[in-house]
Protein backbone atom coordinates (compact mmCIF):
# COMPACT_ATOMS: atom_id res chain seq x y z
CA UNK A 1 0.00 0.00 0.00
CA UNK A 2 1.52 3.59 -1.00
CA UNK A 3 2.14 6.16 1.44
CA UNK A 4 -0.69 8.75 1.35
CA UNK A 5 0.23 12.48 1.45
CA UNK A 6 -1.67 13.86 4.37
CA UNK A 7 -3.50 17.33 4.75
CA UNK A 8 -1.87 19.79 7.07
CA UNK A 9 -4.42 22.09 7.60
CA UNK A 10 -7.41 19.86 8.70
CA UNK A 11 -7.81 17.89 12.15
CA UNK A 12 -6.41 13.92 11.62
CA UNK A 13 -7.47 11.33 14.01
CA UNK A 14 -4.40 8.55 14.22
CA UNK A 15 -5.51 4.97 14.76
CA UNK A 16 -3.44 1.66 15.49
CA UNK A 17 -4.70 -1.22 13.34
CA UNK A 18 -4.34 -4.94 12.35
CA UNK A 19 -4.82 -5.56 8.50
CA UNK A 20 -5.62 -9.46 7.23
CA UNK A 21 -3.78 -9.86 4.31
CA UNK A 22 -6.44 -12.03 2.98
CA UNK A 23 -3.97 -15.26 2.11
CA UNK A 24 -5.39 -18.32 3.20
CA UNK A 25 -1.76 -20.30 4.37
CA UNK A 26 -0.72 -17.27 6.58
CA UNK A 27 0.00 -17.98 9.97
CA UNK A 28 -0.22 -14.18 11.34
CA UNK A 29 -3.49 -13.81 10.58
CA UNK A 30 -4.44 -17.31 11.34
CA UNK A 31 -2.66 -16.98 15.05
CA UNK A 32 -3.56 -13.18 16.00
CA UNK A 33 -5.30 -10.25 14.55
CA UNK A 34 -3.72 -9.64 11.51
CA UNK A 35 -0.23 -7.67 10.25
CA UNK A 36 0.53 -4.55 12.42
CA UNK A 37 -0.13 -2.75 14.11
CA UNK A 38 0.44 -0.16 11.46
CA UNK A 39 -0.66 3.71 11.75
CA UNK A 40 -3.43 4.77 10.17
CA UNK A 41 -4.33 8.67 9.80
CA UNK A 42 -8.37 9.48 9.68
CA UNK A 43 -9.94 12.99 8.12
CA UNK A 44 -13.07 14.77 7.00
CA UNK A 45 -13.08 16.38 3.93
CA UNK A 46 -16.20 18.15 3.58
CA UNK A 47 -18.35 15.28 4.74
CA UNK A 48 -16.60 12.56 3.15
CA UNK A 49 -14.13 10.46 6.00
CA UNK A 50 -10.68 9.89 4.11
CA UNK A 51 -8.24 7.78 5.55
CA UNK A 52 -4.54 7.14 4.84
CA UNK A 53 -2.05 5.11 5.13
CA UNK A 54 0.72 5.82 7.34
CA UNK A 55 2.94 2.79 8.50
CA UNK A 56 4.91 1.12 11.34
CA UNK A 57 6.44 4.25 12.40
CA UNK A 58 4.56 6.60 14.57
CA UNK A 59 3.06 9.40 12.77
CA UNK A 60 5.55 13.03 12.84
CA UNK A 61 2.55 15.05 13.08
CA UNK A 62 0.85 13.15 15.79
CA UNK A 63 0.61 14.75 19.68
CA UNK A 64 1.67 12.38 22.73
CA UNK A 65 -1.76 12.54 24.02
CA UNK A 66 -2.91 11.29 20.46
CA UNK A 67 -0.20 8.44 20.52
CA UNK A 68 -1.09 7.38 23.54
CA UNK A 69 -4.98 6.74 22.82
CA UNK A 70 -4.46 5.01 19.34
CA UNK A 71 -1.80 2.51 21.85
CA UNK A 72 -4.46 2.48 24.57
CA UNK A 73 -7.33 1.47 21.98
CA UNK A 74 -4.99 -1.10 19.99
CA UNK A 75 -3.32 -2.74 23.21
CA UNK A 76 -6.26 -5.16 23.75
CA UNK A 77 -5.68 -6.63 20.59
CA UNK A 78 -2.15 -6.68 20.39
CA UNK A 79 -0.17 -9.70 22.01
CA UNK A 80 2.92 -8.73 23.51
CA UNK A 81 5.71 -8.12 20.78
CA UNK A 82 8.90 -6.56 21.83
CA UNK A 83 11.42 -5.83 19.40
ZN1 LIG B 1 -1.38 -12.43 6.83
Amino acid sequence: MAKTTLPTDLHITYQLQYRKCGKPTCGTCKRGPGHGPYWYAYWREGNKLRSGYIGKAQPVGASAAAVARAEARVATRRAPRYS
